[in-house]
């Protein structure tokens, strides 16, 4: 996995690039992440919030609770970003809006428990369930 992957959202309005090497790779399969996205979990990895550097314009955005900001692109709508202020010198970024996703290697699974049954048939394989994220 190398530093200087690039990413963006559907309509290019968003790019990015990272100045360091993404990890915590992780599929979340929890409710606030498949209302956002409309997908039935979405693959983040962690970046060191000063490691991604915005080209164009920036992700507007949604507060989806009091200390946790969503970043889309506000023309086109990809899901970009997760923050929260618990964890303010990181911040997550969707692993397919990456240019590469192929490089990244999931790690583990977040809020299991929350999964969809039928998103998640061939999900799993060995990869062990991590706690953390949400709201
Ligand atoms: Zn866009
Ligand atoms: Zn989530």
């Amino acid at each position: 996995m190398s530093v200087g992957l690039t990413g963006g959202c559907l309509c290019g309005a968003v790019r990015y690039r990272l100045r360091g090497t993404p990890c915590h790779i992780t599929h979340c399969h929890c409710r606030s992440c498949r209302r956002a996205s409309g997908a039935a979990f979405v693959t983040w990895f962690t970046i060191r919030v000063h490691e991604l550097e915005w080209r164009g314009e920036r992700p507007m955005q949604y507060h989806s609770s009091a200390a946790v900001s969503r970043g889309f692109c506000p023309h086109c709508g990809s899901t970009l970003t997760y923050f929260h202020e618990s964890d303010p010198e990181e911040i997550d970024v969707t692993a397919a809006s990456l240019d590469t996703p192929e490089v990244l290697v999931p790690e583990h699974h977040t809020w299991w428990e929350q999964r969809l049954e039928w998103g998640t048939a061939n999900a799993q394989s060995a990869l062990p369930v991590h706690q953390r994220c949400g709201g």
